[in-house]
C-alpha cells in the first residue's frame, strides 16, 4: 500500500517583507512545490512567483557544501573543523594586534531573528565590540531613525489589516506590484474597490497605472513634496487642531517652514504639476481613513530620514496616526524578509536587542544581566564605515553573513578594494558569488528553507520559519556556525537551540517577552510590542500616548536639499535603481532556477526621447558610465519614465550595476542614496 504523504511543512517566506505563509510540499527530500497557505495572516492564500518558484537554487549543482579557505591566492575545499580553526586565530589576531574594534561583522536579513540575536551576541561579548550592523543600513535605517523620532518606536503605526480599510491611499516611493506583489494586489483590490489612490513616484508603472493622481516627483525632491503636500493641508484647514493640541508637538517650527511650500514652489522642485500636488492633498486630507504606505523610493536618499520625517508629518497633522479611529497611519514596505527583526535583535552598532542603546547604562545592564559579560559602551562601525576602515588598515577582521556585498553595496569597486586590504573576510554564503571572489574563508550555510526560528515582516509580525529540506552536504545554519566558531575560541554561548535564542532575547528585551516558538506554533503570528505570555501583541500602535519622550508625536521641520548628484553636461541621465517582479536583490537565489526563465535578463529602462537622443534601439547592448563606475546592459525603450531618468535592477551581477551608484548616504543612518546617480550613456 502507499505510505501516506508527509504533511507540507508551514513556514514563512525568505523573499520580501510581505511575510507570506507558505506550505512546502517535500517528496524524498527535495521540495516538489511551495503553496500559498490559505490561513496565511498577511497572504490569505496568495504569492508571488518568488515565493511559489525561486526553489530551484536549493539543488543547484552550484551550492557550496564544503568550507573554502584562500591557500595559496586560490579557494580550497576544507574540513570544517580546519576552516573554523582558520576564522577563530584570525579573529584572535586580529583582537590582539587592534584590539575588538578591528574586528567586524555584517549580518543579515537573510539570517533568522536568532541568528542575527546570537551574531551580535557574539560580536559583543566574544569580540568586545560593538562593530556589528546589518542590512538595513542599505534599505531601512531611515525608517527606523524617522519613525523612532516621529512616534518613537522604530517600526509602521499600523498593520496591514487596517490598512487595507483605508478610503484613501497614499503609496509613496514604491513599486508594490513587483516589489512586494500580494500586498500591491491588495493595495489595488482596495483601490479597485473605491478606495482613492494616490501614488508618488518618479515611474508610472504598477500601482501608479491605477492612481486617481499620480505625483511623478523628480528623483531626490521627496522633502519638497511631502511640505508641499503638508502645505495644502494647512492653507485648506484639514488639519485636526485637537489631535495636534493634545497629541503632538512641533507646530510652532514647522508653520513658517511650510509657508516655504507653496505649490507653485513645490512643482518647480518637483516637476509635478501644482494642480496635481494640490488633488492628492485634498484627497488625503478630507478622507475619513487615510493610510500611507511608503518603500525605498523614500528611504534610499542623501536626505532619507528627512523623507520620512516629512512624510509622518502627513498622519500628525490630520491626527490620521495612534489609534484615534481617523486613519491608519504610516507604514514601510520592508524590502527583504527579515530586515525588521534583524534590527529588532539588536544587529545594529549602537542599539541592542529591542532597541535600547549602547550608550545607556540601564540598557547595558540589562543585557549584562542576562549575558554575563560586560557590553561595551562605544556605538560601533556602520556598513559604509566598515569598508572605509579596512581600506585604511583600522579593520583587520571583517564577518560577512548572507549578504553578497560586492554586488549589492553602492560604489561596488570600492567595496572590493576594501575587502582586499582587510587580512581577514570571511563570508557566510549559498554561492561564491562576487564577494566569494574576495574572501579568505567562505562557509556554505543554509537557507531559509533549510533552517527554524522566526522572522518579523514589514507590519512587525513574527511568524515561524520551519526547516523544509535540510541543507546539502555539509552546509551548516548559520545559528550552528556563529556556535561553533564562538567555541572556537572558547566561547560558549548558551541558547543552544533558536528557541532558547528568542525566549532569552525575550528576557533583556521586553518588547518581545511575551513572543516564544511555542507561542507561534500555536498562534500563527504575533505583532511586537507584546510584553508578556498573555498579551496579545499590538497590531496598531500609540492607542494612548506614543513612545516618545514626552508622549507626543513630534512634528519634524527639515529644509528640502538637493540630492548628492544632479544631472549635469557631462551626466545628463538620473539613474534610479530598485527591483523586478521575479528577481531579488543580487538574484542569487532567483536566477537558479524557473524565475530564470520569466525574467532572463537585466534592462535599463530608458524614454523614447532618451533613446533617439543617445542613438539607442530598444534591445541593443549600452554602456552606461557614472563618476563611480561603469555597466554594461541592454535598453528597454519605454518603462514610464519622464525624459532624463533611466532606470534598472542590479539583480544580475555581471552587469555590475552597483559599480555606478555612489557613496552619497543619508546624512543620519549612512543609508546609501541608490535613487539618484547622475549617469551618461551611449551605444556599446
Ligand atoms: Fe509573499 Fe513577498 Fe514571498 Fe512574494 S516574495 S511570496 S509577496 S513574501
Amino acid at each position: 500500500s502507499r505510505r501516506p504523504e508527509p504533511a507540507p511543512v508551514r513556514t514563512t517566506c525568505g523573499y520580501c517583507g510581505v511575510g507570506c505563509a507558505l506550505d512546502v510540499v517535500v517528496r524524498e527530500g527535495e521540495v516538489a512545490a511551495v503553496l500559498p497557505a490559505r490561513d496565511g495572516p498577511v497572504n490569505r492564500g496568495h504569492a508571488c512567483v518568488k515565493g511559489r518558484f525561486a526553489h530551484g537554487y536549493l539543488t543547484s549543482s552550484e551550492r557550496l557544501t564544503e568550507p573554502l579557505v584562500r591557500r595559496g591566492g586560490v579557494l580550497t575545499r576544507v574540513g570544517w573543523d580546519e576552516a573554523l580553526g582558520v576564522v577563530a586565530s584570525g579573529l584572535r589576531a586580529a583582537v590582539g594586534q587592534g584590539a575588538p574594534d578591528a574586528v567586524a561583522a555584517i549580518s543579515s536579513a537573510r539570517a533568522t531573528n536568532e541568528e542575527n540575536y546570537l551574531v551580535q551576541k557574539f560580536v559583543r561579548t566574544v569580540i568586545g565590540t560593538n562593530n556589528v550592523d546589518n542590512c538595513s543600513r542599505l534599505c531601512h535605517a531611515p525608517s527606523a531613525a524617522g519613525l523612532t523620532a516621529s512616534f518613537g518606536r522604530a517600526g509602521g503605526t499600523d498593520s496591514f489589516d487596517d490598512v487595507e480599510q483605508a478610503d484613501c491611499l497614499l503609496v509613496v516611493g514604491a513599486n508594490p506590484v513587483e516589489a512586494h506583489p500580494v500586498v500591491g494586489a491588495r493595495l489595488l483590490q482596495r483601490a479597485l474597490d473605491g478606495a482613492v489612490l494616490v501614488v508618488a513616484d518618479p515611474r508610472g508603472v504598477g500601482l501608479a497605472r491605477h492612481a486617481d493622481v499620480h505625483l511623478p516627483n523628480r528623483p531626490g525632491t521627496n522633502v519638497a513634496l511631502f511640505h508641499g503636500l503638508a502645505h495644502v493641508l494647512v492653507d485648506e484647514g484639514l488639519t485636526d487642531p485637537g489631535f495636534l493640541r493634545d497629541r503632538a508637538a512641533g507646530l510652532d517650527e514647522l508653520t513658517p517652514l511650510l509657508a516655504e511650500y507653496p505649490p507653485a514652489r513645490v512643482a518647480a522642485i518637483t516637476g509635478v504639476p501644482a494642480r496635481d500636488i494640490v488633488a492628492a492633498a485634498r484627497y488625503y486630507g478630507r478622507a475619513e481613513h487615510p493610510a500611507i504606505v511608503y518603500g525605498l523610493g523614500v528611504t534610499e536618499h542623501l536626505h532619507g530620514t528627512d523623507g520620512v520625517r516629512a512624510l509622518a508629518n502627513l498622519p500628525i497633522l490630520r491626527g490620521a496616526v495612534g489609534a484615534t479611529g481617523r486613519g491608519f497611519g504610516i507604514t514601510p514596505l520592508r524590502g527583504q524578509n527579515n530586515v525588521q527583526g534583524a534590527s529588532d535583535m539588536g544587529a545594529l552598532p549602537d542599539l541592542l536587542p529591542g532597541y535600547g542603546h549602547v550608550t545607556d547604562p540601564a540598557a547595558r545592564a540589562r543585557a549584562e544581566a542576562v549575558w554575563g559579560r560586560p557590553v561595551p559602551t562605544t556605538p560601533g562601525l556602520r556598513i559604509p564605515a566598515m569598508f572605509d576602515a579596512a581600506r585604511d588598515g583600522r579593520l583587520r577582521a571583517l564577518w560577512i553573513i548572507g549578504e553578497d556585498v560586492c554586488a549589492t553595496d553602492p560604489d561596488s569597486t570600492r567595496v572590493a578594494e576594501a575587502l582586499d586590504a582587510c587580512p581577514l573576510v570571511v563570508v557566510d554564503e549559498l554561492f561564491a558569488g562576487e564577494t566569494a571572489r574576495h574572501a579568505d574563508v567562505v562557509l556554505p550555510v543554509a537557507s531559509w528553507l533549510e533552517k527554524d526560528g522566526t522572522f518579523v515582516n514589514f507590519d512587525r509580525r513574527f511568524q515561524r520559519v520551519r526547516t523544509a529540506v535540510g541543507p546539502p552536504g555539509g552546509a551548516r545554519t548559520d545559528f550552528a556556525v556563529v556556535h561553533a566558531v564562538a567555541a572556537a575560541m572558547g566561547a560558549d554561548l548558551g541558547c543552544r537551540t533558536p528557541a532558547a535564542a528568542l525566549a532569552e532575547c525575550g528576557r533583556l528585551a521586553p518588547d518581545f517577552a511575551g513572543i516564544s516558538h511555542e507561542r507561534l506554533d500555536r498562534e500563527g503570528a504575533l505583532h511586537w510590542p507584546c510584553p508578556s505570555p498573555d498579551a496579545p501583541g499590538e497590531a496598531t500602535l500609540y492607542a494612548g500616548t506614543f513612545a516618545t519622550s514626552d508622549g507626543r508625536a513630534h512634528l519634524a521641520a527639515p529644509p528640502y536639499l538637493p540630492p548628492g548628484e544632479e544631472p549635469d553636461a557631462d551626466y545628463p541621465l538620473l539613474l534610479v535603481t530598485g527591483r523586478r517582479w521575479a528577481h531579488y536583490n543580487s538574484g542569487s537565489m532567483t536566477r537558479r532556477g524557473a524565475n530564470l526563465g520569466l525574467d532572463p535578463q537585466g534592462h535599463l529602462d530608458l524614454h523614447p526621447e532618451d533613446a533617439a537622443r543617445h542613438g539607442v534601439r530598444d534591445g541593443a547592448p549600452v554602456v552606461v558610465d557614472s563618476r563611480h563606475g561603469q555597466a554594461r546592459l541592454t535598453a528597454r525603450v519605454g518603462g514610464d519614465l519622464a525624459p532624463g531618468q533611466v532606470f534598472c535592477a542590479f539583480h544580475f551581477p555581471d552587469e555590475h550595476v552597483n559599480s555606478l551608484t555612489s557613496g552619497h548616504a543619508d546624512t543620519a543612518t549612512s543609508c546609501p542614496e541608490y535613487k539618484v546617480t547622475a549617469v551618461r550613456l551611449r551605444p556599446a
